[in-house]
């Protein structure tokens, strides 16, 4: 017997071959199990918790509403034009950030020491392929850096000052850290350090406004997810909630589903909420929206508070939620809805 052959290194063996054989492997299952639809779907979220009708004014009610329709609207744009479920997701969420109403981007809660760490991820289910980041001073659009990290070959998550260099190198926009401030959230973490010097708060409870996040199919069939947050109010300095973390606020997988999360990260990370609702469709046979519901109702018995939006590979969505409410929104080909309790709002 040829010992070399059978026990020492296989001389045939090229990693890069091998690598590339894989991916194409990993492609070519995922454009199997891709739905044949031609429509397309787009959900958003502005964050979930405890949002109580008195305590949201009319105006800030239209206002919220405004730029949730802005983003489904922006998210749809790119789906319209035959564009991915990627790029759509990106689009959305880029609008969120941009508005102070929400808890990502302009208008991030405020950390113990006063300043802004930022989180964002996407990933895409066609080719599995994730980017992520934590901790960013600096960078005006988290997701934009997430999907160039996506796109790189060599990374998927990258954190602080390592993280800003590299989004300036790619041309990112910087700004300077008090450029997120907002005079709401700093009210609101100078309330949060009087009511309890050391604790952290999810943004909306009693505070409204939350962590952003998108899922969408494309018109050939891909799935796709984006998530964004400044994290919680009066957070230490130095923690990453779920948001940055592929698998527990954000996942997507053409086999199943995309899913992106909101509310307490702790609770979403050690029950991996994203990814869970995906193997339990993939590995526990069961239906899409009852997966989506238990992973939600397994961070509840954690004492967790939040909510999910998902979409699966047929197109079929679903938007559960723990807490008094969740700021979100569909659109498909058909209508577009966006919602704070459970009737939609008017457009
Ligand atoms: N999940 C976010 C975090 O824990 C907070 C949120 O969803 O509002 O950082």
């Amino acid at each position: 017997m040829d010992l070399r052959t059978s026990h020492g290194p296989d001389r045939s063996y090229n990693p890069k071959v091998f690598l590339r054989e894989q991916k194409n492997k990993i492609i070519k299952e995922h454009q199997y199990h891709m739905s044949t639809t031609s429509k397309y779907t787009l959900c958003i979220h502005g964050g979930a918790g405890v949002i109580t009708k008195e305590e949201l004014s009319d105006a800030e009610r239209a206002s919220i509403v405004n730029d949730l329709n802005a983003s489904l609207i922006a998210g749809e744009e790119v789906l319209k034009s035959g564009g991915s479920a990627t790029d759509a997701v990106c689009a959305a969420v880029t609008a969120l950030e941009n508005s102070p109403n929400f808890n990502a981007g302009k208008g991030s809660v405020y950390a113990r020491s006063g300043k802004h760490y930022l989180e964002a991820s996407v990933m895409d289910g066609k080719t599995l392929k994730a980017g992520a980041l934590a901790n960013s001073q600096t960078i005006k659009n988290p997701v934009k850096m997430a999907k160039v990290l996506m796109d790189r070959d060599d990374i998927v998550f990258l954190s602080g000052e390592g993280v800003d260099a590299m989004a300036k190198d790619h041309g990112m926009e910087i700004v300077d850290n008090t450029w997120f401030d907002t005079p709401f959230r700093k009210e609101q973490w100078k309330m949060a350090k009087k009511m309890a010097g050391d604790q952290t708060f999810l943004d909306h409870t009693n505070f409204k406004k939350g962590t952003v996040g998108a899922v969408a199919i494309d018109s050939e069939g891909n799935l796709a997810a984006a998530t964004s947050t400044g994290g919680m109010t009066n957070k230490i300095d130095g923690r990453i909630g779920d948001t940055a973390m592929i698998g527990c606020g954000t996942y997507a997988n053409n086999k199943t589903c995309a899913v992106s999360c909101t509310g307490i990260g702790e609770m979403f990370i050690r029950a991996t909420v994203a990814s869970r609702v995906s193997d339990m469709m993939e590995y526990g046979n069961i239906s899409f929206k009852l997966a989506a519901q238990r992973s939600i109702d397994e961070q509840a018995a954690l004492e967790g508070d939040g909510g999910i939006i998902a979409i699966d590979r047929n197109g079929d969505f679903t938007m559960p939620y723990n807490s008094e409410g969740m700021y979100r929104g569909v659109v498909t080909q058909d209508d577009r809805k966006v919602y704070i309790w459970d009737t939609p709002e008017n457009n």
